[in-house]
Formats: C-alpha cells, structure tokens, sequence
C-alpha cells in the first residue's frame, strides 16, 4: 500500500508522514532527502547548477540508500557516506530547487523512488509524489498552510536544530523554493485531482494526524491488515 503525502515547505508533510509510517509500521520515504544528498554532491564536485548534462551523468553514478530507524527517523546515505544532517544546511536547502527542476535529473530518480516505495507499505512524500512517481497511489493528501505559517514552523525548526538563519532569510527561502517548485516544467509542485487537501494552518500535528488517519480508515480493512503483517 502506497500513501502519497504532497505539498510545500512548511506544510507538516515530514512530520506527519513520519509518525504516520511509525503507526502503521510502513516504510518512510523523504523524497526530497534524495533531491537535497544529490545537491550536497554536485556542490562537492563543483558541477554548475545549470549544467544539465553534468548533473544527470552524475546522478546516474550517485548510489542513494534511504535507512528507516526504529524510532521512526531515517538516514541518508550519499554513496555509503551518512549525510543524513549536512542535507539540511542552508546552502544544501537554497541550491535544490535549481537541481531538482531539471527533467532528465527527476527522469534518473523515479525509478529509484518507485524501487523503494514499492518495496514495502509505505508512506512517500515530497511534490510529485501523487502526480508523476505513483499515480495510482492507494491515498493521496496534499497537505498546505498559509505561507506566513510555513515560514514561522521552518524558522522554528531550524532554530531548534540549532541554526542561526534570521526569519527573513527563511521567507526568501521558502518564497524561492515555492516559485521554482511549482513553475518547472517537469513534475511541478501540483495537488494531484484525487488528493485530499489539508489546510493545516490552524492545526496541531496531532489533529492533522487525526484527520489523515480517518481518511485513511475507509481503505478496506483486509488491506490495512495485510499491510500490518509487513510490519518490520
Ligand atoms: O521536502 P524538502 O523541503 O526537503 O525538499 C527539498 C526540495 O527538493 C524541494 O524544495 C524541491 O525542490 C525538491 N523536491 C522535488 N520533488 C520531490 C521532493 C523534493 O522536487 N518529490
């Protein structure tokens, strides 16, 4: 069983998608931790952002591995290496918009992405998970909030991690990820027709689990059952 978590920055996919996978002992898969190890990789080779054939020549010499913990926290690893927190710097996060517009780069990723996802239950999220990766997903979300919302719980984040980024650089930030993602040409940021649509600006992450969980309740039993038994 596939659940497709799709949205902006900001809009609680991670967290939800997280402690939904814990519940129901699916697999987690961050699909933006792929699109971020990879930009951490062609910043290390100084490939240019722009150049398109560099970028996917590498992808396609790039060995990805996504580990889901016990405790429901995963770990990247960039060709064997954990990269699991230097993903999330600020020069990772402002570059990876620029890698992941490119077609044949997200061309060399989906089939990655559908090896993992399909592997196992699980819950998958990032852009275009419910449009372009699986389509035929058995739940599909698309979860938003007010932009001035989704800049505060980013900044939050980030601060909590210990980061000394200002409020403003993460409302550029999250303004030009938002601008780039939903504009590309190739799999942009899209609620797919069959997704429910949460607003969770005025919610807790609890009620916005609440709510997801209850829509997810009306899928036939025996599948959530079935899905259940893989439980690792
Ligand atoms: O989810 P996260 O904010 O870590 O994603 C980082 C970036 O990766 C996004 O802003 C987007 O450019 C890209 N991404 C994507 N497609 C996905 C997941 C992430 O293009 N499925």
């Amino acid at each position: 069983m596939i659940i497709a978590i799709d949205g902006p920055a900001g809009a609680g996919k991670s967290t939800i998608a997280r402690s939904l996978a814990k519940r129901l002992g699916f697999i987690y898969l961050d699909t933006g931790a792929i699109y971020r190890a990879l930009t951490l990789k062609a910043l290390r080779k100084g490939i240019d952002m722009h150049d398109e054939d560099r970028l996917i020549q590498m992808c396609r010499e790039t060995d990805l591995a996504i580990d889901n913990k016990e405790d429901g926290s995963i770990r990247v690893f960039l060709d064997g290496e954990d990269v699991s927190e230097l993903i999330r710097s600020p020069r990772i996060t402002k570059y990876v918009s620029v890698l992941a517009r490119i077609s044949g780069v997200r061309a060399e990723m989906l089939k990655l992405q559908r090896n993992i996802g399909s592997s196992s239950n699980s819950v998958i999220d990032g852009r275009d998970i419910g449009t372009v990766v699986f389509p035929n997903a058995d739940r599909k979300f698309y979860l938003d909030a007010e932009f001035c919302e989704r800049v505060r719980r980013r900044f939050n984040e980030l601060k909590s991690a210990g980061g000394t980024i200002s409020l403003e650089e993460v409302e550029a930030d999250l303004r030009n990820r938002d601008r780039i993602d939903s504009t590309r040409k190739c799999a942009p940021l899209r609620k797919a027709d069959d997704a429910v649509y949460i607003d969770t600006t005025n919610m807790s992450i609890e009620e916005v689990l609440e709510s997801v969980l209850n829509k997810i309740g009306t899928i036939n039993n025996s599948r959530i059952s079935e899905a259940e038994k893989i439980k690792p």
